[in-house]
């Protein structure tokens, strides 16, 4: 990352098990709104907020990734939460990504599904103290759209301006959180891990080099 300049950079959290068009639609029409400098996708190792059985390894998730992001130079890989042998937190990584770039301005993204339960994740009041946040509307959900702020924020944001379409609210250390309207793709990797495991065709859901080391590779074909 740039030390000379403030940069300001997008934080994608996700399991990417695989990473879809989705994904990599809302990343870049967040970039464009929020005018990011950078998004930095961070593959979670152990999923706190999920139940799922099985995770492919992280390995492929993060071969897949690499493939998906390598042509945008707008887009990178942060692998911190795999080196990491507990569950990945955001909380932690917020203080390990501002802890070698402080002078880093964060947007933390998060689907509105996800946003919604922000109480639920760990040290969560602290996580608005390490970053600002980028709420997806994510396409698809149908409560997904309203720019609202979760009960458990309402005293401490409130609503601050609009800007191309971005709903901004401001705490009183100045950290913003942003509801961000995506025309989005309605994608999810669920869909995308059912279509390999029934011999379906997932051209046009994932980048193409993804679909060919998704099928190369033999996986999504015994799970679920
Ligand atoms: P799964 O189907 O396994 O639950 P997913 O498609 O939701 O996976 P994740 O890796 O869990 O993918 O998602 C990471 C982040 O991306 C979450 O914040 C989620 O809300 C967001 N996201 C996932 N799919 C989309 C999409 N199609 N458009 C916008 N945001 C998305």
């Amino acid at each position: 990352m740039d030390n000379k300049k403030k940069e300001r950079a997008g934080l994608f959290g996700g399991t990417f098990d695989p990473v879809h068009l989705g994904h990599l639609r809302a990343a870049e029409e967040i970039r464009e709104q929020l005018s990011l400098d950078m998004v930095y996708f961070i593959p979670a190792a152990i999923p706190p907020h999920k139940n799922t059985t099985h995770t492919t390894p992280s390995g492929q998730r993060l071969d897949m990734l690499r493939l998906a992001v390598g042509d945008n130079p707008r887009f990178d890989i942060c692998d911190y939460e795999l080196g990491k042998s507990t569950a990945s937190y955001t909380v932690e990584t917020l203080r390990h990504l501002n802890g070698l770039n402080p002078d880093s301005d964060y947007y933390f993204m998060a689907g509105n599904e996800l946003f919604g339960e922000i109480e639920t994740w760990k040290e969560w009041r602290e996580l608005f103290r390490l970053s600002n946040f980028a709420v997806i509307t994510r396409p698809g959900y149908p409560d997904s759209n309203e720019a609202k702020l979760p009960l458990a924020l309402e005293n401490d944001f409130s609503y601050y301006k609009e800007k191309d379409g971005v709903q901004f609210y401001i705490d009183k250390n100045s950290k913003l959180i942003a509801f961000s309207k995506i025309r989005g793709l309605e994608i999810s990797s669920t869909e995308i891990r059912r279509c390999v495991n029934s011999g379906r065709s997932i051209k046009y859901l994932v980048p193409a080099s993804v679909e060919e080391y998704i099928l190369r590779n033999n996986i999504y074909r015994t799970e679920e």
